[in-house]
C-alpha cells in the first residue's frame, strides 16, 4: 500500500522523525484556511504518488495569501504524469543547505534490510545509482540484530555528508529503521533528507509503502481510505471472486489459490504472462464461470484466455456445463484454452468436444493448455 507524502510524513512523524508543520487542502478556500496557522513562506505541495513533482511544476513556494491562492489554484486539478492532483500538502518552507537521500527496503537475495544513504539526495536515486554508484553508501542489516548505533554511525561516515548533520543523521536513520521495521513498511525513504543552514537535519519528502498483509496489527484505515483501487479488481471483488490484476495477456481462470498460482508459473514458464490471477473456489458453476469471464473479457489486456480446473466435489461434467452455459451468456472476445482434469474430466471433455472450435480448445495438460494460450495470445513475452 503506497502512502501519499502527506501520510508518509504523519507515518514519519508518529516514530519521531522530525518534519515540517503543515496540513493538507483540496480546495483554494481551505488552502487559504490552512496557511492562517503557518508561517510565511510556505510550500505547496502536489499529492500525487509519482515521483519529479517539482519538475512538472507541482511544488512551489508562496509568500503571501495571494500566492497561496494563485499556486494552490494551479497545482489543484493539474495532470503530473498521469496522475490528477486532488489534494495539496502545505507546510512551512525550509532553508535547505545540503539535500540526502535514506532509506530502508528489504533485500530478498541476502535475506537482510537493506539500508541506502547518499549525500547526493534530492534527485531520483535511480540516477544517483546509474550515474555515480559509489556515492551511494549501502548497509546490510541482519534483522535479528537490528541496527546498532555503531554500525549506524560507520555507515553515516561511509557516507560522507557533512560532519555537522552527523549525530542528527544518525538519530533520524535509527527512528526510520523502526519505522520501517515496526511499522511494517515495505519501503521507507526520505529523498531529501535535509540538512538547514542552522545545522537541523529533518524530512522534506516522505515515501512509504506499507505491507498490506500487516494491516491487522495497526491503525491504517486512513491511509486504507485513500487507495486508488484498480478497476478490473472492484468489480471481481464485488462478484466474491479472489483476483488479482496483473500486467500480462493471458487471462487466467482457475479453482483453487494454488491451482491458480501454479497456473501463472506455467504461462511464465512457456513464455507467456498472465493478466492476473482469478480464482472462482470450489465450485465451478455457470453463475460463477460467467461471473469470471465477464471480470476477464473486460480486461483490453487480455488476448486469450486460460481456464485452468481441477474437478474434486464439482465434477468435471459439471464444469464443462458450468462453462458452456456461461458462454452462451457471455460474449467473449478473446479465444478460450480449456484444461480440465479430475473427477469425471473424461465425461467433461466429452461435453466441451461439441463445443470446440479454434475459439474454444480443449486441451488434457496444464503444460500444452498453457503453451496453446500463450501462443494464442501473440506469442512468447521474453
Ligand atoms: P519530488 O521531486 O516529487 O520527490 O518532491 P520533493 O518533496 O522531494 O521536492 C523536490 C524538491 O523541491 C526538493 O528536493 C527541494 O529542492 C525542493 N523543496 C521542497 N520543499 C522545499 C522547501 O521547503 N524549501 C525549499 N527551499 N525547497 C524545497
Ligand atoms: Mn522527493
Amino acid at each position: 500500500m503506497d502512502l501519499y507524502e502527506y501520510q508518509g510524513k504523519q507515518f514519519f512523524a508518529s516514530f519521531g522523525i522530525p518534519v515540517s508543520p503543515g496540513g493538507v487542502a483540496t480546495t483554494v478556500d481551505e488552502a487559504v484556511a490552512l496557511v492562517e496557522g503557518l508561517e510565511f513562506p510556505v510550500v505547496i505541495k502536489a499529492q500525487v504518488q509519482v515521483g519529479g513533482r517539482g519538475k512538472a511544476g507541482g511544488i512551489k513556494l508562496a509568500n503571501n495569501l495571494e500566492e497561496v491562492r494563485l499556486h494552490a489554484g494551479n497545482i489543484l486539478g493539474m495532470d503530473i504524469k498521469g496522475h490528477t492532483v486532488r489534494i495539496v500538502w502545505i507546510e512551512k518552507a525550509s532553508d535547505i543547505a545540503e539535500e540526502y537521500y535514506a532509506s530502508f527496503t528489504l533485500d530478498r537475495g541476502a535475506k537482510k534490510y537493506l539500508g541506502m544513504l547518499s549525500a547526493e539526495g534530492g534527485v531520483e536515486i535511480e540516477a544517483v545509482a546509474a550515474e555515480n554508484p559509489d556515492a551511494i553508501a549501502r548497509l546490510h542489516i541482519n534483522p535479528v540484530e537490528g541496527l546498532t548505533d555503531e554500525a549506524c554511525r560507520a555507515w553515516v561516515a561511509a557516507a560522507k555528508l557533512n560532519p555537522i548533520a552527523t549525530d542528527g543523521v544518525v538519530e533520524i536513520l535509527q527512528k526510520l529503521y523502526r519505522a520501517y521495521v515496526e511499522g511494517d513498511a515495505d519501503l521507507a525513504e526520505i529523498n531529501p533528507l535535509i540538512l538547514t543552514p542552522e545545522g537541523k537535519v529533518h524530512a522534506l519528502d516522505a515515501k512509504v509503502t506499507l505491507d498490506a498483509n500487516a494491516s491487522f496489527r495497526h491503525d491504517w484505515a486512513d491511509y486504507e481510505a485513500t487507495q486508488v483501487r484498480d478497476e478490473r479488481e472492484e468489480a471481481a471483488n464485488a462478484k466474491g471472486l479472489q483476483y488479482v490484476g496483473l500486467e500480462g495477456s493471458v487471462g487466467i481462470i482457475a479453482n483453487g489459490a494454488g491451482l491458480a498460482m501454479s497456473t501463472l508459473d506455467v504461462v511464465n514458464q512457456v513464455g507467456g504472462s498472465a493478466a492476473n490471477f482469478l480464482d472462482i473456489g470450489g465450485g465451478a458453476n455457470a453463475e460463477v464461470m460467467a461471473g469470471a469471464l465477464e471480470v476477464i473479457n473486460n480486461d483490453p489486456r487480455v488476448k486469450s484466455i486460460f481456464i485452468n480446473i481441477f474437478g474434486g466435489i464439482t465434477r468435471g461434467d459439471e464444469v464443462a456445463n458450468g462453462i458452456v452455459a456461461a458462454l452462451e451468456r457471455v460474449d467473449i472476445a478473446a479465444p478460450i484454452v480449456i484444461r480440465l482434469d479430475g473427477t469425471n474430466a473424461d465425461e467433461g471433455r466429452a461435453i466441451l468436444k461439441t463445443h470446440e472450435s479454434d475459439r474454444l480448445i480443449s486441451l488434457p495438460t496444464m503444460i500444452a493448455a498453457a503453451e496453446r494460450a500463450v501462443a494464442l495470445a501473440g506469442g512468447k513475452s521474453k
